[in-house]
């Protein structure tokens, strides 16, 4: 089977120091890789570096096959990556359902999305996303009047709406409560049906919620990969991530 994102001893150097030293991953068609990893470990930089946010300094990064090293990231965006920010990035004074028609293909400036006619298809496509992600009783009330995980959810509707096919998340459930944090793996895993996923997350019982292939990331390289189970029995895990995490929960 053919990867859809493939990302090759990739380097990122941030003047002089190397943010990442030698990465690879890979991820197949409607597939979930969560990437967990100490505070700095690279995990950002790594979704920064695919959609060209970072420099890449060496390596490749491949989309179905196709190297999309440093290209425009706009570019990188309409190829079919979608990434969702870890600070959500929504117009509050807006509604749920404008907010995603802006977001939609192919519109250009507010008032020309918010004036122009909308057609049966753009309608449909808003209300497929609204659905998928929890909000259709939200989609006439303003982003501001939403609770911070359902605007979490906003700005993942609106990654959905321009139709990618692998969507990046860095931290969707960031100062979520716990049962937003669950909302949010159902979402994810409803989203996987027809997307492949890459998401970045630090709480463990979301990571086993969703995980199918879990990466950990320390110091900027691939420490290992596999199941929970065997990511949680590895000792380097434990030793540089995970058992820090029990001390914490200790302390
Ligand atoms: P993580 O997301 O795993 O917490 P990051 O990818 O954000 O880690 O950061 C990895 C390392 O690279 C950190 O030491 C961070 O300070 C550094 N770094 C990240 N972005 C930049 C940047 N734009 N310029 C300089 N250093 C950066
Ligand atoms: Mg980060």
């Amino acid at each position: 089977m053919k990867a859809v994102l493939s990302v090759k001893d990739l380097n990122v150097v941030f003047s002089g120091f190397k943010a990442l030293s030698g990465v690879n991953l890979d991820v197949y068609d409607g597939e979930i890789v969560t990437i967990i990893g100490p505070n700095g470990a690279g995990k950002s930089t790594l979704l920064d570096a695919i959609v060209s946010k970072s420099p890449v300094a060496s390596g490749k990064v491949f989309f179905n096959g196709k190297d999309i090293t440093n290209r425009q990231p706009y570019t990188i965006a309409r190829m079919g990556i979608g990434r969702k920010f870890q600070n959500p990035n929504v117009y509050n004074e807006l509604t749920v359902f404008d907010n995603i028609l802006l977001a939609l293909k192919g519109a250009h400036g507010i008032f020309s999305a918010i004036t122009a006619k909308l057609t049966k298809a753009k309608k449909g496509k808003i209300y497929d996303v609204l659905e998928r992600t929890g909000l259709i009783d939200q989609a006439f009330e303003e982003v501001s009047s939403l609770s911070h995980g359902q605007k979490q959810w906003v700005e993942i509707a609106m990654v959905l709406a321009q139709d990618p096919s692998i969507v990046l998340l860095d931290e969707p459930t960031a100062g979520m409560t716990a049962e937003e944090t669950f909302a949010t793996g159902e979402i994810i895993k409803s989203i996987a049906k027809s997307h492949s996923i890459v998401v970045i997350e630090h709480d463990m019982e979301f990571v086993k919620q969703i995980a199918e292939r879990i990466v950990v990331l320390h110091q900027g390289a691939v420490l290992a990969e596999g199941s929970v189970e065997e990511v949680q029995s590895n000792p380097k895990v434990i030793e540089v991530y995970l058992g820090r995490e029990t001390i914490n929960a200790a302390a």
